[in-house]
């Protein structure tokens, strides 16, 4: 068996920010290269640190990406001498392939400052997720995923990052070892973990047994049962509350009936599909319209022109909500610069009659409230309901994750203010995307590894103190950053 390094750069005493360096011999991988959104909250300041200019090297000073040479682009290293001298005495890495796990932001969302020799290795559907989510978000460089401005060429060249797609089960094009990707359960679909073959090493990305798809979790772990090691996400480690997605359901059906006499808002995650097509079902059972927000609209386009094995809802009675933009044609002017490319797709692709789903104003909603469930994308659509002025005592149901740091408790605070100055019923109801402690131990024990490596935690002491309980039998290693790990 050739000698491998494993080199864990990122995302250890951290949930999320995953980056972890595979090399041997013939080159190397990358797993995962996502926003450590803990440590750029830390050193961010507003918008001064963020002008494209100036961004790889503040994000290198303070570590908030890997000061590693080999890894990132060349345009925006060779333009800025600053970035270079940082880089000078760093270590060498020789890399290849990003392999991701999922199109969550804290796994990926860093690839857009990888070199574009690197190729991203995504599944069909995955690359859809994220083509749809950074089209339809606001960010600049790190936007730049699959389609680069080149910044050394007066900033006026475009060039493309390879994409080796590839199909659960069987191996990834192009990558210098044998890795095999296999689904899993995760609050996104389109998740995987992976076995590394020549170095019995598996990585779990992030996972749970609870949601719809658990049989997912539970052949994943039949298939790389016995491996020396695991790379193992411990998000929950520290939890034991484990609430299903079933449950979650049922309770959102019991909060729509409660209110049959007025309107239903649900905040969810956008990319959470199995939610939004259990809250489309739930709304015609309950006899409500579901009104979908455009950017889960947008993606569901996109995933339905993908041809995705993924199941999306049917759009055909569905309301697509128009969100009031212009300053012109009363508000609702599509030639307005205020409606961007994809949204301003949304629209018209409804009013040329191309897709199912029509479009429903504020206005509508605010005439009859009780005939709607109104699905929205995250906590700021909450200022769209100024706009249609709910009756008294209408209900927004949450059912997204809970606060985890400062600033989203910042972000909490302000939409509670909302909802109190709208006079809403607020509800909580959900059903984490990551794996409870039990089911981690579960998770552990099936697989029956020789090690364990936890990442993805701030919490890595919780699994030697469940060795020295007996709860998991295999050696714990916790990784360090600066220390590569020959396996
Ligand atoms: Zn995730």
């Amino acid at each position: 068996m050739p000698t491998l390094r494993l080199n864990i750069l990122d995302g250890i005493n951290s949930i999320g920010g995953s980056k972890i360096a595979l090399t041997g011999e013939g080159g190397g991988i990358l797993l995962d290269f996502g926003v450590n959104m803990k440590k750029k909250r830390e050193y961010i300041l507003g918008h001064r640190a963020l002008t494209i200019a100036n961004k790889l090297y503040y994000y290198l000073y303070s570590e908030i990406l890997p000061r590693v040479r080999g890894l990132y682009r060349e345009d925006l290293v060779e333009i800025d001498e600053r970035v270079s001298r940082l880089l000078t005495h760093a270590r060498e890495i020789d890399v290849q392939t990003c392999v991701i796990s999922h199109a969550h932001a804290d796994h990926y969302g860093a690839a857009g400052f990888l070199s574009n020799e690197i190729a991203l290795a995504v599944s069909n559907s995955m690359k859809t997720i994220m083509e749809a989510m950074l089209e339809s978000s606001s960010l600049d460089i790190e936007g730049e995923v699959f389609s680069m401005r080149d910044r050394g060429d007066k900033g006026i060249g475009r060039f493309d990052r390879r994409a080796c797609v590839f199909e659960e089960g069987t191996g990834i094009p192009e990558a210098p070892f044998k890795i095999t990707p296999y689904p899993v359960d995760h609050s996104i679909p389109a998740s995987f973990g992976f076995l590394v073959e020549e170095a019995s090493l598996t990585y779990t990305g992030d996972l749970r047994k609870h949601g719809l798809l658990s049989e997912l979790t539970e052949k994943f772990t039949e298939k790389v049962r016995g491996v020396n090691y695991l790379l193992i996400e411990g998000t929950r480690i520290d939890s034991s509350i484990r609430v299903p997605e079933h449950e979650v359901s049922r309770e959102i059906r019991h909060y729509v009936l409660e209110k049959a006499d007025k309107l239903v808002c649900v905040v969810t995650s956008p990319t959470d599909i199995d939610r939004i097509r259990d809250l489309v079902e739930a709304a015609r059972e309950l006899g409500k319209k579901p009104v979908i927000c455009p950017r889960i609209i947008n993606l569901l386009d996109r995933l339905s022109d993908s041809r995705t094995k993924i199941t999306i809802p049917n759009l055909g009675d569905v309301g697509v909500y128009f969100e009031r933009r212009s300053l012109t044609g009363d508000g609702y002017d599509l030639e307005s610069a205020n409606y961007r490319g994809w949204l301003k797709k949304v629209y018209l692709d409804r009013v040329d009659g191309k897709r199912g789903g029509e479009l429903v104003k504020p206005d509508e909603i605010a005439k009859q409230q009780e005939k709607y469930l109104f699905i929205m994308s995250g906590l700021d659509y909450v200022l769209e309901l100024a706009q249609i002025r709910p009756k008294p005592g209408s209900r927004i149901i949450v059912s997204t994750s809970e606060p985890h740091d400062e600033e989203q408790e910042i972000e909490w605070s302000k939409f509670e203010r909302w909802v109190h100055l709208l006079r809403l019923d607020l509800r909580n109801v959900h059903s984490s995307g990551h794996a409870d402690r039990e089911s981690l131990i579960e998770i552990i024990n099936e697989i029956n590894p020789r090690k364990i490596l936890p990442i993805h935690t701030e919490n890595p002491y919780e699994f030697q103190r469940l060795l020295k309980l007996g709860e998991i039998k295999c050696q714990v290693i916790l990784p360090k950053p600066d220390e590569p790990i020959t396996l």
